[in-house]
Protein backbone atom coordinates (compact mmCIF):
# COMPACT_ATOMS: atom_id res chain seq x y z
CA UNK A 1 0.00 0.00 0.00
CA UNK A 2 1.78 3.54 -1.21
CA UNK A 3 0.19 6.50 0.64
CA UNK A 4 -0.56 10.11 -0.35
CA UNK A 5 1.23 13.01 1.83
CA UNK A 6 -2.76 13.49 2.51
CA UNK A 7 -3.15 10.18 3.30
CA UNK A 8 -0.20 10.09 5.68
CA UNK A 9 -1.68 13.12 7.73
CA UNK A 10 -4.67 11.26 8.06
CA UNK A 11 -3.12 7.90 9.51
CA UNK A 12 -1.19 9.88 11.60
CA UNK A 13 -4.41 11.43 13.10
CA UNK A 14 -6.36 8.45 12.74
CA UNK A 15 -4.02 6.06 13.97
CA UNK A 16 -2.68 7.77 17.56
CA UNK A 17 0.69 8.28 15.83
CA UNK A 18 2.63 10.20 18.58
CA UNK A 19 5.97 9.85 16.75
CA UNK A 20 7.33 10.41 13.29
CA UNK A 21 10.87 8.78 12.05
CA UNK A 22 12.55 10.77 9.37
CA UNK A 23 15.42 8.16 8.44
CA UNK A 24 17.66 8.37 5.51
CA UNK A 25 21.16 6.86 5.53
CA UNK A 26 24.96 8.28 5.42
CA UNK A 27 26.62 7.49 2.27
CA UNK A 28 28.04 4.23 3.95
CA UNK A 29 24.58 2.96 4.45
CA UNK A 30 24.32 3.55 8.19
CA UNK A 31 20.99 4.60 9.12
CA UNK A 32 20.21 7.69 11.00
CA UNK A 33 16.58 9.30 11.68
CA UNK A 34 14.99 12.51 13.34
CA UNK A 35 11.88 12.15 15.08
CA UNK A 36 9.08 14.74 14.79
CA UNK A 37 5.72 15.08 16.77
CA UNK A 38 2.77 14.68 14.54
CA UNK A 39 1.69 18.64 13.98
CA UNK A 40 5.41 19.51 12.35
CA UNK A 41 4.24 16.63 9.79
CA UNK A 42 2.66 19.66 6.99
CA UNK A 43 5.28 21.69 7.54
CA UNK A 44 7.99 18.66 6.92
CA UNK A 45 6.04 17.62 3.87
CA UNK A 46 6.11 21.09 2.47
CA UNK A 47 9.52 22.74 3.35
CA UNK A 48 11.45 19.78 4.77
CA UNK A 49 12.80 19.46 7.96
CA UNK A 50 16.55 21.07 8.75
CA UNK A 51 19.49 19.03 10.32
CA UNK A 52 22.67 20.05 10.83
CA UNK A 53 25.01 17.87 8.08
CA UNK A 54 28.39 18.58 9.59
CA UNK A 55 27.76 15.71 12.04
CA UNK A 56 26.84 13.07 9.80
CA UNK A 57 29.82 11.27 8.23
CA UNK A 58 30.72 12.52 4.43
CA UNK A 59 27.39 14.68 5.00
CA UNK A 60 29.88 18.24 4.89
CA UNK A 61 31.83 20.25 7.01
CA UNK A 62 31.03 23.38 9.00
CA UNK A 63 31.03 25.88 6.31
CA UNK A 64 28.00 24.50 4.93
CA UNK A 65 26.06 22.56 7.10
CA UNK A 66 22.19 22.68 6.96
CA UNK A 67 20.58 20.16 4.77
CA UNK A 68 16.65 19.21 4.65
CA UNK A 69 15.22 16.28 5.12
CA UNK A 70 12.03 15.76 2.61
CA UNK A 71 9.64 12.54 3.47
CA UNK A 72 8.68 10.41 0.75
CA UNK A 73 5.09 9.33 2.12
CA UNK A 74 4.69 5.95 0.05
CA UNK A 75 7.56 4.86 2.37
CA UNK A 76 5.20 5.39 5.47
CA UNK A 77 5.94 2.08 7.82
CA UNK A 78 4.85 1.56 11.28
CA UNK A 79 7.27 0.03 13.29
CA UNK A 80 5.35 -2.71 15.18
CA UNK A 81 8.00 -3.00 18.07
CA UNK A 82 7.04 0.39 19.32
CA UNK A 83 4.67 1.27 21.90
CA UNK A 84 0.61 0.20 20.72
CA UNK A 85 -0.51 3.47 21.39
CA UNK A 86 1.20 6.76 20.95
CA UNK A 87 2.44 4.79 17.64
CA UNK A 88 5.52 5.37 16.18
CA UNK A 89 5.99 5.62 12.12
CA UNK A 90 9.18 6.22 9.64
CA UNK A 91 9.26 7.08 6.19
CA UNK A 92 12.39 7.71 4.70
CA UNK A 93 13.30 11.34 3.00
CA UNK A 94 15.26 12.68 0.29
CA UNK A 95 18.23 15.00 1.08
CA UNK A 96 18.21 18.32 -0.46
CA UNK A 97 20.03 22.02 -0.11
CA UNK A 98 18.50 25.06 1.62
CA UNK A 99 17.23 26.08 -1.99
CA UNK A 100 15.64 22.47 -2.72
CA UNK A 101 18.02 21.34 -4.79
CA UNK A 102 19.38 17.77 -4.61
CA UNK A 103 22.44 16.56 -2.57
CA UNK A 104 24.76 14.45 -3.83
CA UNK A 105 25.43 12.37 -1.17
CA UNK A 106 21.80 10.71 -0.90
CA UNK A 107 22.18 7.62 -2.27
CA UNK A 108 18.53 6.59 -2.43
CA UNK A 109 18.71 9.32 -5.11
CA UNK A 110 21.75 7.75 -6.71
CA UNK A 111 19.51 4.12 -7.23
CA UNK A 112 16.32 6.05 -8.26
CA UNK A 113 18.45 8.12 -11.03
CA UNK A 114 19.83 4.18 -11.90
CA UNK A 115 16.24 3.24 -11.99
CA UNK A 116 15.31 6.09 -14.69
CA UNK A 117 17.88 4.86 -16.81
CA UNK A 118 17.06 1.24 -16.93
CA UNK A 119 13.30 2.31 -17.20
CA UNK A 120 14.05 4.27 -20.29
CA UNK A 121 16.15 1.55 -22.26
CA UNK A 122 13.29 -0.59 -21.78
CA UNK A 123 14.76 -2.96 -19.06
CA UNK A 124 12.64 -4.01 -15.65
CA UNK A 125 15.33 -5.30 -13.26
CA UNK A 126 14.50 -6.95 -9.89
CA UNK A 127 16.53 -7.80 -6.91
CA UNK A 128 15.85 -10.06 -4.39
CA UNK A 129 18.73 -9.77 -1.33
CA UNK A 130 19.68 -12.74 1.26
CA UNK A 131 21.84 -11.14 4.00
CA UNK A 132 23.50 -13.34 7.01
CA UNK A 133 24.29 -12.12 10.30
CA UNK A 134 25.67 -13.91 13.48
CA UNK A 135 23.68 -13.05 17.24
CA UNK A 136 26.25 -12.19 20.00
CA UNK A 137 25.85 -12.55 23.60
CA UNK A 138 25.75 -9.01 25.41
CA UNK A 139 27.87 -8.93 28.97
CA UNK A 140 26.29 -8.41 32.40
CA UNK A 141 26.68 -4.39 31.06
CA UNK A 142 24.75 -4.79 28.12
CA UNK A 143 28.27 -4.17 25.87
CA UNK A 144 28.56 -7.17 22.94
CA UNK A 145 30.59 -10.20 22.86
CA UNK A 146 32.28 -12.23 20.05
CA UNK A 147 30.53 -15.22 22.13
CA UNK A 148 28.01 -16.41 19.61
CA UNK A 149 24.11 -17.26 20.96
CA UNK A 150 24.88 -20.85 19.48
CA UNK A 151 27.07 -23.09 18.60
CA UNK A 152 24.96 -24.62 15.42
CA UNK A 153 25.58 -25.29 12.02
CA UNK A 154 23.53 -25.21 8.33
CA UNK A 155 20.23 -25.57 9.11
CA UNK A 156 20.18 -27.07 12.28
CA UNK A 157 17.36 -27.25 14.15
CA UNK A 158 16.51 -26.56 18.07
CA UNK A 159 17.98 -27.20 20.80
CA UNK A 160 21.75 -26.81 18.82
CA UNK A 161 19.64 -23.81 17.11
CA UNK A 162 18.56 -21.21 19.47
CA UNK A 163 17.97 -18.41 17.22
CA UNK A 164 14.76 -20.13 15.80
CA UNK A 165 13.02 -17.47 17.88
CA UNK A 166 14.88 -14.12 17.48
CA UNK A 167 14.27 -15.40 13.67
CA UNK A 168 10.43 -15.99 14.09
CA UNK A 169 9.64 -12.61 15.96
CA UNK A 170 12.09 -10.76 12.84
CA UNK A 171 9.94 -12.58 10.10
CA UNK A 172 6.85 -11.64 12.31
CA UNK A 173 7.73 -8.05 12.58
CA UNK A 174 9.20 -7.80 8.57
CA UNK A 175 5.13 -9.21 7.98
CA UNK A 176 3.72 -6.62 9.82
CA UNK A 177 5.69 -3.65 8.01
CA UNK A 178 4.69 -5.25 4.40
CA UNK A 179 8.02 -6.58 4.00
CA UNK A 180 7.63 -10.15 2.82
CA UNK A 181 10.77 -12.66 4.13
CA UNK A 182 10.58 -15.44 1.88
CA UNK A 183 12.52 -18.05 4.09
CA UNK A 184 14.74 -18.06 7.05
CA UNK A 185 17.19 -20.57 8.38
CA UNK A 186 20.45 -21.03 10.90
CA UNK A 187 23.94 -20.95 8.56
CA UNK A 188 27.29 -22.29 8.71
CA UNK A 189 28.77 -20.63 11.11
CA UNK A 190 27.79 -20.13 15.35
CA UNK A 191 24.64 -18.10 16.02
CA UNK A 192 24.89 -17.36 12.20
CA UNK A 193 21.37 -16.75 10.71
CA UNK A 194 20.35 -15.78 7.12
CA UNK A 195 16.88 -14.65 6.03
CA UNK A 196 15.79 -14.08 2.36
CA UNK A 197 13.93 -11.70 0.54
CA UNK A 198 11.05 -12.00 -1.76
CA UNK A 199 12.18 -10.02 -5.18
CA UNK A 200 11.04 -6.64 -5.74
CA UNK A 201 12.01 -3.23 -7.87
CA UNK A 202 15.18 -1.99 -6.59
CA UNK A 203 14.18 0.97 -4.46
CA UNK A 204 11.77 -1.16 -2.50
CA UNK A 205 14.45 -4.06 -2.41
CA UNK A 206 17.48 -1.33 -1.09
CA UNK A 207 14.44 0.35 1.01
CA UNK A 208 13.83 -3.11 2.90
CA UNK A 209 17.13 -4.04 3.46
CA UNK A 210 17.54 -0.91 5.28
CA UNK A 211 14.45 -1.71 7.67
CA UNK A 212 15.72 -5.14 7.91
CA UNK A 213 18.43 -4.25 9.07
CA UNK A 214 16.88 -2.16 11.74
CA UNK A 215 14.07 -5.05 12.80
CA UNK A 216 17.28 -7.42 13.04
CA UNK A 217 19.17 -4.82 15.64
CA UNK A 218 16.27 -3.81 17.17
CA UNK A 219 14.57 -7.51 18.00
CA UNK A 220 18.16 -8.90 18.91
CA UNK A 221 18.80 -6.48 21.35
CA UNK A 222 15.41 -7.01 23.17
CA UNK A 223 16.44 -10.90 23.25
CA UNK A 224 19.96 -9.59 24.80
CA UNK A 225 21.81 -10.28 21.83
CA UNK A 226 23.78 -8.20 19.02
CA UNK A 227 23.31 -8.82 15.79
CA UNK A 228 26.50 -8.45 13.67
CA UNK A 229 26.44 -7.59 10.05
CA UNK A 230 30.15 -6.85 8.79
CA UNK A 231 31.68 -9.33 7.00
CA UNK A 232 33.82 -11.08 8.74
CA UNK A 233 32.87 -10.85 12.54
CA UNK A 234 35.14 -14.18 13.40
CA UNK A 235 38.58 -14.63 11.83
CA UNK A 236 38.34 -18.48 11.35
CA UNK A 237 34.82 -18.82 10.61
CA UNK A 238 32.37 -18.38 7.96
CA UNK A 239 31.85 -14.30 6.43
CA UNK A 240 28.30 -12.70 6.46
CA UNK A 241 27.32 -12.44 2.98
CA UNK A 242 25.26 -10.19 1.34
CA UNK A 243 24.39 -12.20 -1.93
CA UNK A 244 22.10 -9.70 -4.13
CA UNK A 245 19.56 -11.90 -7.03
CA UNK A 246 18.59 -10.47 -9.65
CA UNK A 247 16.66 -11.11 -12.94
CA UNK A 248 15.97 -8.48 -16.14
CA UNK A 249 13.06 -8.09 -18.54
CA UNK A 250 12.48 -5.64 -21.55
CA UNK A 251 9.25 -4.36 -22.41
CA UNK A 252 8.70 -7.38 -24.55
CA UNK A 253 8.77 -9.97 -21.81
CA UNK A 254 12.56 -11.15 -23.16
CA UNK A 255 15.24 -12.37 -20.57
CA UNK A 256 18.15 -10.84 -20.76
CA UNK A 257 20.47 -11.86 -17.49
CA UNK A 258 23.04 -13.38 -18.96
CA UNK A 259 23.95 -10.21 -20.95
CA UNK A 260 23.25 -8.68 -17.75
CA UNK A 261 25.45 -10.48 -15.84
CA UNK A 262 28.30 -10.18 -18.53
CA UNK A 263 28.10 -6.54 -18.09
CA UNK A 264 28.43 -6.86 -14.33
CA UNK A 265 31.16 -9.40 -14.17
CA UNK A 266 33.10 -6.81 -16.93
CA UNK A 267 32.80 -3.87 -13.89
CA UNK A 268 33.15 -5.79 -10.63
CA UNK A 269 36.24 -4.88 -9.73
CA UNK A 270 36.09 -1.45 -10.11
CA UNK A 271 32.73 -1.35 -8.59
CA UNK A 272 34.22 -3.70 -5.11
CA UNK A 273 34.95 -0.92 -3.02
CA UNK A 274 31.15 0.32 -2.85
CA UNK A 275 30.13 -3.77 -2.19
CA UNK A 276 32.94 -4.19 0.44
CA UNK A 277 33.58 -0.97 1.28
CA UNK A 278 36.01 -1.77 4.95
CA UNK A 279 39.17 -3.37 5.60
CA UNK A 280 37.29 -6.37 7.12
CA UNK A 281 35.11 -7.14 3.78
CA UNK A 282 38.27 -8.17 2.08
CA UNK A 283 39.38 -11.00 4.95
CA UNK A 284 36.04 -12.91 3.67
CA UNK A 285 37.14 -13.24 0.16
CA UNK A 286 38.19 -16.59 -0.69
CA UNK A 287 37.33 -18.56 1.75
CA UNK A 288 34.18 -19.80 3.33
CA UNK A 289 31.78 -20.03 0.39
CA UNK A 290 32.90 -16.25 -0.11
CA UNK A 291 34.22 -15.72 -3.69
CA UNK A 292 37.63 -14.78 -4.62
CA UNK A 293 37.69 -15.05 -8.89
CA UNK A 294 35.72 -13.03 -11.52
CA UNK A 295 33.58 -16.25 -12.73
CA UNK A 296 30.44 -18.14 -12.99
CA UNK A 297 29.00 -21.65 -12.73
CA UNK A 298 25.33 -22.69 -12.37
CA UNK A 299 25.86 -24.34 -9.09
CA UNK A 300 28.98 -24.15 -7.72
CA UNK A 301 28.92 -21.92 -4.76
CA UNK A 302 32.58 -20.72 -4.92
CA UNK A 303 32.08 -18.88 -7.88
CA UNK A 304 31.41 -14.96 -7.85
CA UNK A 305 28.32 -15.54 -9.97
CA UNK A 306 25.74 -18.35 -9.42
CA UNK A 307 22.75 -19.20 -11.69
CA UNK A 308 20.64 -21.48 -9.95
CA UNK A 309 18.47 -24.41 -11.03
CA UNK A 310 14.98 -22.28 -11.27
CA UNK A 311 12.66 -21.87 -13.70
CA UNK A 312 9.66 -19.51 -14.88
CA UNK A 313 8.84 -16.53 -12.25
CA UNK A 314 12.27 -17.96 -10.01
CA UNK A 315 14.84 -17.95 -12.82
CA UNK A 316 17.88 -15.67 -11.28
CA UNK A 317 21.01 -15.05 -11.03
CA UNK A 318 23.22 -14.62 -7.69
CA UNK A 319 26.22 -11.99 -7.18
CA UNK A 320 27.90 -13.51 -4.32
CA UNK A 321 30.42 -11.10 -3.43
CA UNK A 322 28.82 -8.29 -1.76
CA UNK A 323 28.87 -7.79 2.06
CA UNK A 324 25.79 -6.60 4.31
CA UNK A 325 28.20 -3.41 5.40
CA UNK A 326 27.35 -2.27 1.39
CA UNK A 327 24.92 0.44 1.37
CA UNK A 328 22.26 -1.24 -0.96
CA UNK A 329 21.38 2.14 -3.02
CA UNK A 330 24.85 2.03 -4.42
CA UNK A 331 25.20 -1.38 -4.42
CA UNK A 332 22.23 -1.58 -6.70
CA UNK A 333 22.73 1.73 -8.88
CA UNK A 334 25.81 0.12 -9.89
CA UNK A 335 24.48 -3.44 -11.02
CA UNK A 336 21.75 -1.63 -12.78
CA UNK A 337 24.32 0.87 -15.14
CA UNK A 338 26.68 -2.10 -15.34
CA UNK A 339 24.33 -4.59 -15.97
CA UNK A 340 22.04 -2.84 -18.77
CA UNK A 341 25.78 -1.53 -20.36
CA UNK A 342 25.94 -4.93 -20.98
CA UNK A 343 22.84 -5.87 -22.31
CA UNK A 344 23.05 -2.68 -24.42
CA UNK A 345 26.71 -4.19 -26.02
CA UNK A 346 25.45 -7.05 -26.76
CA UNK A 347 27.70 -8.95 -24.09
CA UNK A 348 27.84 -12.73 -23.69
CA UNK A 349 29.56 -14.62 -20.38
CA UNK A 350 32.65 -16.46 -20.76
CA UNK A 351 32.26 -20.53 -20.00
CA UNK A 352 30.91 -21.74 -16.91
CA UNK A 353 33.57 -22.59 -14.41
CA UNK A 354 32.48 -25.84 -13.28
CA UNK A 355 34.72 -26.81 -10.61
CA UNK A 356 35.50 -25.55 -6.84
CA UNK A 357 37.96 -22.40 -6.91
CA UNK A 358 38.79 -23.82 -3.01
CA UNK A 359 40.37 -26.77 -3.92
CA UNK A 360 41.53 -26.06 -7.67
CA UNK A 361 45.05 -26.14 -8.31
CA UNK A 362 46.56 -22.97 -8.69
CA UNK A 363 47.49 -22.96 -12.80
CA UNK A 364 43.72 -23.10 -12.85
CA UNK A 365 43.33 -20.37 -11.07
CA UNK A 366 45.71 -17.69 -12.28
CA UNK A 367 43.55 -17.79 -15.46
CA UNK A 368 41.13 -16.23 -13.50
CA UNK A 369 40.86 -12.24 -12.67
CA UNK A 370 40.76 -11.65 -8.99
CA UNK A 371 38.48 -9.91 -6.77
CA UNK A 372 41.14 -6.69 -5.62
CA UNK A 373 42.16 -8.22 -2.06
CA UNK A 374 42.74 -5.13 -0.06
CA UNK A 375 40.41 -2.15 0.19
CA UNK A 376 43.19 0.06 -0.94
CA UNK A 377 43.77 -1.76 -4.27
CA UNK A 378 39.61 -1.86 -4.54
CA UNK A 379 39.58 2.29 -4.28
CA UNK A 380 42.47 2.28 -7.15
CA UNK A 381 40.86 0.16 -9.29
CA UNK A 382 37.37 2.32 -8.72
CA UNK A 383 39.25 5.81 -8.71
CA UNK A 384 40.75 4.76 -12.55
CA UNK A 385 37.16 3.49 -13.26
CA UNK A 386 35.57 6.07 -16.60
CA UNK A 387 32.28 3.73 -15.35
CA UNK A 388 32.49 4.75 -11.91
CA UNK A 389 32.99 8.56 -12.40
CA UNK A 390 29.70 8.70 -14.91
CA UNK A 391 27.71 6.78 -12.54
CA UNK A 392 29.13 8.02 -8.79
CA UNK A 393 28.47 11.31 -7.50
CA UNK A 394 31.97 13.11 -6.83
CA UNK A 395 31.15 13.43 -3.54
CA UNK A 396 30.75 10.18 -2.42
CA UNK A 397 33.66 8.55 -4.74
CA UNK A 398 35.77 10.90 -2.20
CA UNK A 399 34.38 9.98 0.93
CA UNK A 400 34.95 6.07 0.09
CA UNK A 401 38.59 6.62 -1.14
CA UNK A 402 39.75 9.38 1.24
CA UNK A 403 39.82 6.99 4.29
CA UNK A 404 42.78 5.36 2.84
N1 LIG B 1 28.61 -17.06 4.33
C1 LIG B 1 29.02 -17.18 2.96
C2 LIG B 1 29.55 -15.82 2.47
O1 LIG B 1 30.33 -15.24 3.13
C3 LIG B 1 27.90 -17.67 2.06
C4 LIG B 1 27.25 -18.97 2.46
C5 LIG B 1 26.09 -19.34 1.55
O2 LIG B 1 26.33 -19.83 0.44
O3 LIG B 1 24.95 -19.07 1.92
O4 LIG B 1 29.21 -15.31 1.43
MG1 LIG C 1 23.70 -18.18 3.13
MG1 LIG D 1 22.67 -17.42 -1.36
Amino acid sequence: MKYSREEVIQYVEEEDVKFIRLAFCDVFGRQKNISIMPEELPRAFRYGIAFDASAVEGFGDESHCDLFLHPDPETLSLLPWRPEHGKVVRMFCRIAYPDGSPFEGDTREVLKRAEAYAQQKGYAISFGAEQEFYLFRLDENGDPTKIPYDQAGYMDMAPYDRGENVRREICLTLEQMGIRPESSHHEEGPGQNEIDFRYSDALVAADNVMAFQTVVKTIAYRNGLLADFSAKPLSSRPGNGFHINMSVRSRDGEDHMYSMMAGILEKIEEMTIFLNPWENSYERFGKEKAPAYVSWSHENRSQLVRVPAAVGEYKRAELRSPDPTANPYLAFALLIYAGVQGIEKGLALPPAADFNFFTEKEEILRQYRRLPKTRQEACRKAEGSAFIRECVPETIRRIYCDRI
